[in-house]
C-alpha cells in the first residue's frame, strides 16, 4: 500500500516528467524532422556529388524511369517511402529501403545531440561532452552550436560513405561545413546569455585570435592567387604520368610539389605571426563575438595544419603522395566545430583505428577471401566522434599521463580587471569568474528543477 509521502514523491516525479516533456518535447520533435530532412540531402549528396551531379537539379526522381516525385507528400522524408510502399509510382521499381533507413537514422542522431547536450544532468558521462555551458542556454539560446555540431556529424557521416566507395573526399562538403560552423559560432557569440567566462570549444585572448583570423586571410588570399592562376595547383600534371582510374600510380614529381603546396602556405603563415604580433600590442580581451569567431578559425587552421604538416613531412620522407588533401579539408572542418584541441587528439586516435582494422580485415579475408581496404578518412571520422563522445575518459587518460599539463579548457580569454571587460561583456554573479577545470566542469552549478523552470 501507498502512505502519503512515496504517494506525494511519486506524484512530484511526475510532473517533474511532465514538465521535462513539456519543455524538450517540441525540440525533441523538431530535431528529427531537422535530423530527417539532412539524412534525406545525405542521400541526394552520396548519390550525385560522386557522379559529378548537380545537388539541387534535376528534383527527386526515380533512377529507373525518371519519374518525379510528387511534391511535398512523397517527397516527406521516411514517411514518403511508406506511402509509395517502397516502389516507384510510375514504373513500379522497388526503391532501396537504404534511403528510409538513412534519413531515419539521422534524425535520431539529431534527436541523440540534443539529449546528450541540452538534457545531460550534472555527472554522468554526458555531462563531460556537454556541460554546464549548453544546460545554460538550452536549445533557445543554444541553437547555433547545436547546428554546428549536427551539421559536422551529418557531413563526416556522407564524407565516410564516400570516401569508402570512392577513395575521394569531394571538398565542397568540409568547406561548406567550416564556413557555417565560423558563421554560426559567431552568431552563437552575439545571443549566448550570462555565459560567465564559459564557452563550448576553447577561446583564446587578442594574440591567437588575430593569427588565427590573419592566418585565414591569408589562407584566402592563395585561394585568390591560385582561382587567377598566379599560383600554380600541386600535382596538376599528375595525368601525366598516372592513367586515369588507378590509385597507386607511381608520379615521380611527389617531392618537388610540395614546395609549390608549401608556397600555398606562406601568405597563412605571415598572416598568422602578423596577427600574434599585432594582438600582443593590445590589452584587453575581444568581445565574445569576436572569441567565438577566433576559436573557429584556429580550430579550421589547427586541423587543417595537422594533417598537412604529416602530408608534406611524408611525402619528401618516402618520395610518395602521403595523406589526401581531403583529410586535410575534413580535419580543418572538425576544428572550425569543435576548435582546435578535438582534432589533434583526432588525429593521433586514428592510426590505431586504422590499425585495428587492418587486423579484422586481414582475419576476415583469410575467412572469405575478399580485400577489405578502407581510405583514412573514416578512420578520421570515427576517431573525432570517438573523441567527442568520451571526453571525460580523454580527461581522465590525460590527467594520469601528463599531469603537469592541463588540457584546454572551454574558457574564454578572461579581462584582467573589469574597467579591460569588452561592451556585451555579462559576468553573471551566480556562476562568477571560475576557471573550467575538470571539477567545476563536473560540480552541478545549477540545479534541473531551476533550468527546466526557463520554459515554464
Ligand atoms: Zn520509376
Amino acid at each position: 500500500m501507498l502512505t502519503g509521502t512515496t504517494a506525494d514523491v511519486g506524484l512530484i516525479a511526475a510532473s517533474d516528467g511532465l514538465i521535462m516533456l513539456l519543455g524538450h518535447g517540441p525540440w525533441l520533435v523538431f530535431t528529427f524532422c531537422l535530423g530527417a530532412s539532412v539524412g534525406s540531402f545525405v542521400n541526394v549528396i552520396v548519390y550525385r556529388l560522386p557522379l559529378g551531379m548537380s545537388l539541387s537539379v534535376p528534383p527527386s526522381r526515380c533512377s529507373a524511369c525518371g519519374g518525379k516525385l510528387r511534391f511535398f507528400r512523397e517527397n516527406l522524408p521516411v514517411l514518403g517511402w511508406v506511402l509509395l510502399r517502397g516502389r516507384c509510382r510510375f514504373c513500379g521499381v522497388r526503391i532501396s529501403p537504404v534511403y528510409p533507413l538513412v534519413e531515419l537514422a539521422m534524425g535520431l542522431l539529431f534527436v541523440g545531440l540534443y539529449i546528450l547536450l541540452f538534457m545531460a544532468e550534472p555527472g554522468g558521462w554526458q555531462w563531460d561532452v556537454g556541460g554546464r555551458w549548453w544546460a545554460q542556454q538550452g536549445f533557445a539560446l543554444g541553437w547555433p552550436g547545436y547546428v554546428a555540431l549536427a551539421s559536422l556529424l551529418a557531413a563526416l557521416w556522407s564524407m565516410t560513405v564516400i570516401d569508402a566507395k570512392t577513395f575521394l573526399i569531394p571538398i565542397q562538403i568540409p568547406v561548406f561545413v567550416s564556413i557555417t560552423a565560423m558563421l554560426l559560432w559567431t552568431l552563437q557569440g552575439l545571443i549566448a546569455r550570462d555565459i560567465g567566462n564559459v564557452w563550448p570549444i576553447p577561446a583564446t585572448a587578442w594574440p591567437a585570435t588575430l593569427a588565427a583570423l590573419l592566418g585565414l586571410g591569408g589562407v584566402l588570399v592563395s585561394w585568390a592567387l591560385l582561382a587567377t592562376g598566379r599560383l600554380r595547383p600541386s600535382f596538376a600534371d599528375y595525368e601525366d604520368y598516372v592513367p586515369e582510374g588507378e590509385t597507386l600510380g607511381d608520379y615521380p614529381h611527389a617531392r618537388r610539389e610540395m614546395g609549390v603546396e608549401l608556397l600555398f602556405l606562406v601568405p597563412c603563415l605571415v598572416g598568422m605571426g602578423l596577427g600574434w604580433w599585432l594582438g600582443s600590442t593590445i590589452s584587453g580581451v575581444p568581445p565574445v563575438w569576436l572569441q567565438a569567431l577566433g576559436a573557429s578559425v584556429l580550430g579550421y587552421l589547427v586541423g587543417g595544419a595537422v594533417v598537412w604538416a604529416v602530408r608534406i613531412l611524408g611525402t619528401l620522407g618516402f618520395g610518395r603522395e602521403a595523406m589526401g588533401m581531403g583529410d586535410v579539408h575534413l580535419l580543418a572542418a572538425v576544428g572550425a566545430v569543435t576548435g582546435w584541441f578535438l582534432p589533434l587528439l583526432a588525429f593521433f586516435l586514428a592510426p590505431f583505428l586504422g590499425l585495428a582494422w587492418a587486423g579484422i580485415a586481414g582475419a576476415l579475408q583469410r575467412v572469405d577471401g575478399r580485400r577489405r581496404e578502407l581510405p583514412y578518412g573514416p578512420h578520421l571520422a570515427i576517431a573525432v566522434v570517438a573523441i567527442f563522445l568520451c571526453r571525460g575518459l580523454v580527461l581522465d587518460g590525460w590527467a594520469l599521463l601528463v599531469p603537469q599539463i592541463s588540457p584546454p579548457s572551454r574558457t574564454l580569454a578572461m579581462p584582467e580587471s573589469e574597467s579591460d571587460a569588452p561592451s556585451g561583456w555579462t559576468l553573471a554573479p551566480e556562476h562568477g569568474p571560475m576557471p573550467y577545470a575538470r571539477d567545476g566542469d563536473r560540480a552541478a552549478m545549477q540545479t534541473p528543477g531551476r533550468r527546466l523552470n526557463r520554459w515554464l
